[in-house]
């Protein structure tokens, strides 16, 4: 299987205009519970981030209590992004995600392209292009720490997805 990125990009804008939200911060956990989800702060062992899983016909999200709110923000809209798009992985059981953001990069594991659409739904969700675009400009500084950490604040998000996401965006 190869990650269909633009599905699950498609998938998250959808999820915005039908809540019409069109301005950060994205509200990632009412978004997750209108979209029929339960989620769960608990505390986890620290290399979990999160899990999804469906009970007695319950989308339901688990959140690592103990990693920062950015991160517990991260992590809801990537196991929202496997309800919405990965039900068939679902239905096999409970799905785990140990350090998801950076997941695409390195693991080499079955279920890779679900990791990596998830990812891409999730940046879309809580750092869409359009809001981005009206914030970072084409020479915008990656390596301007106080500039990032003011633009994480804004959506929410770790200083080193929005960076991430500049990258990817800008194609860097
Ligand atoms: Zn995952």
């Amino acid at each position: 299987m190869t990650p269909d990125k633009k599905r699950a990009e498609r998938a998250a804008l959808k999820l915005l205009s039908t809540h019409t939200i069109s301005e950060a911060r994205v509200p990632v956990r009412a978004l997750a519970r209108a979209a029929g989800c339960t989620v769960k702060l608990t505390p986890l062992d620290d290399d979990l981030s999160g899990m999804a899983f469906l009970k007695d016909g319950v989308k339901a999200i688990v959140v690592n209590s103990l990693h920062h709110p950015n991160r517990q923000r991260f992590t809801i809209a990537h196991e929202l992004a496997h309800h919405q798009l990965h039900l068939p992985l679902l239905e096999k059981g409970v799905h785990v995600d140990k350090a998801i953001f950076r997941r695409d990069l390195h693991a080499a594991s079955g279920t890779r392209p679900y990791e990596i659409e998830a990812n891409h739904f999730a940046a879309e969700l809580l750092m869409p292009k359009k809001q981005l675009r009206q914030f970072v400009g084409p020479d915008f500084d990656l390596q301007d720490d106080s500039q990032l950490i003011e633009l994480a604040a804004k959506f929410g998000v770790s200083t080193a997805a929005i960076g991430y996401r500049i990258q990817n965006v800008y194609g860097r």
